[in-house]
């Protein structure tokens, strides 16, 4: 077996939590691949490294004196070193950054990234792996894409050479060698792409989760683990609000079928949740209750002579051109409903409605600005006569009017709209209708 294992920021907040990952990866010879986060938050009230190299530079930036957060950044890591004896000289690194960016050498990025290059240097050290930098490893082109054929040569060299390695997660580089950092909680992408370019077994992410729950434990008391997902539930739900993964996870490891687990570093024994193509026998009829509040749904009424078609594109090439993403696209026969969520319009919301009034053929535009949307994903709800209205009569008696309804052929996802208002009891009233349920008790 060969494993890539990822540890997230609060898996490696202080000594302690590096004392657990060293007893995780090295109670399993099959770990050979250790991706790591910048060092996280120890308790509620402390800072992420990353916010503060972010703040660090805007401090740069406007010519205000940021030399106490660079010491307080460079203390956590320093503090982590002398506290594990680990010997590599992290304090010359640190000053010879410092000198840079007083000297205006470092662009955010590589400012940034540096989080997690410090901890993957500790983290090297301190189990004894090689330490192999991100920017030789994964390739972006300048609009910010991993170039994959590139990236996965550089990681099939990288193994060939290095038995045991540990990588920064979160960044790599532009053709031009300069750091390039994917987006907020990246490191998890940069463990897919090794996993991908390793042709590992498994990628294991390790986290401060024992994986998913069937709802949000925020919303539903004791929500029920899922212990198998499919990698198309999970990219619905993750899309839909369940943040535990960035939600680029998931493309390079379903293109190669190659397996998923998260695990708590804190409680590992407790076991996760598997991710992977075709989950093996699982029988609840629903897999994950999900959702987000704060859409707007446009309706537009076209006059009875016009092509449907036509001006739908229209309506369709305008949301493109002021870069809003679509979410869902109801349709009826001289009508049209276009899903956005609000936050995505914010200031160009009066260029984009005056835009629209001017397609011709449109008879009105309504607006309804109180739309949660609700995602229920499960498997086993395909080619299952009854799922649907199953689902859908639990609206009814709990009283809450239904304001749209998407089910795509692929039948594994069904989105419903509800107001905003309605959310947490909406997700409360399935979860307890559908946590138990098994598929071979719908007729
Ligand atoms: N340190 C980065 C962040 O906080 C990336 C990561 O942790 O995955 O977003």
């Amino acid at each position: 077996m060969y494993k890539v294992c990822k540890f997230g920021g609060s898996s490696l907040a202080n000594s302690e939590q590096f004392k657990r990952v060293k007893d995780i990866v090295l109670s399993d010879d099959d770990r050979h691949i250790v991706v790591v986060s910048a060092v996280g938050k120890s308790n509620k009230t402390d800072n992420k490294v990353t916010d503060l190299l972010y703040l660090i530079y805007q401090h740069h930036k406007y010519h205000v004196d940021c030399t106490p957060l660079f010491n307080q950044v460079k203390k956590k890591y320093l503090d982590i070193q002398n506290e594990l004896d680990i010997s590599i000289d992290l304090e010359e690194e640190f000053d010879e950054l410092k000198e840079r960016l007083d000297n205006d050498e470092l662009t955010e990025e590589e400012l940034v990234s540096r989080g997690e290059y410090f901890s993957a240097k500790l983290m090297a050290a301190y189990l004894g792996f090689d330490f192999v930098d991100a920017k030789e490893l994964i390739n972006f082109d300048y609009e910010g894409k991993v170039v994959e054929e590139e990236t996965n040569e550089c990681i099939e060299k990288a193994v060939a050479v290095h038995d045991y390695f540990v990588v920064p997660g979160f960044y790599g580089s532009y053709p031009n060698y300069k750091i390039c950092l994917f987006s907020r909680g990246g490191s998890d992408v940069t463990g897919s792409y090794m996993a991908k370019g390793a042709q590992a077994d498994l990628y294991e992410n390790f986290t401060d989760v024992s994986g998913f729950y069937m709802a949000d434990p925020r919303i539903v008391d004791n929500p029920r683990h899922i212990s198998q997902i499919s990698f198309n539930e999970l990219r619905e739900l993750a899309y839909m609000g369940a943040s535990v993964l960035h939600e680029e996870t998931i493309l390079p490891l379903a293109e190669q079928d190659i397996p998923l687990v998260i695990l708590n570093t804190n409680h590992p024994e407790e076991g996760g949740t598997l991710i992977k193509k075709t989950p093996s026998a699982r029988r609840h009829l629903i897999t994950g209750i999900t959702g987000k509040k704060g859409f707007t749904a446009f309706t537009f009424v076209k006059d009875k002579s016009a092509d449907k078609l036509d001006v739908l594109l229209k309506v369709l090439a305008l949301f493109k051109d002021f870069h809003i993403p679509v979410e869902h696209v109801p349709t009826s026969i001289d009508s049209f409903c276009v899903v956005v969520e609000k936050k995505t319009m914010e200031e160009k919301y009066y260029d984009l409605v005056s835009e629209l009034k001017k397609i011709p053929n449109i008879i009105s535009i309504d607006e309804d600005e109180d739309i949660a949307l609700l995602a229920v994903v499960g498997g086993n709800m395909v080619k299952k006569t009854g799922s649907s209205g199953r689902v859908l009569s639990v609206f009814g008696e709990e009283h809450i009017n239904i304001k749209l309804i998407d089910q795509g052929l692929e039948e594994f996802n069904i989105i419903i709209g509800i107001s905003n208002a309605n959310f947490d009891r909406s997700i409360r009233a399935l979860y307890n209708r559908f946590a138990h349920e098994k598929v071979d008790e719908v007729k």
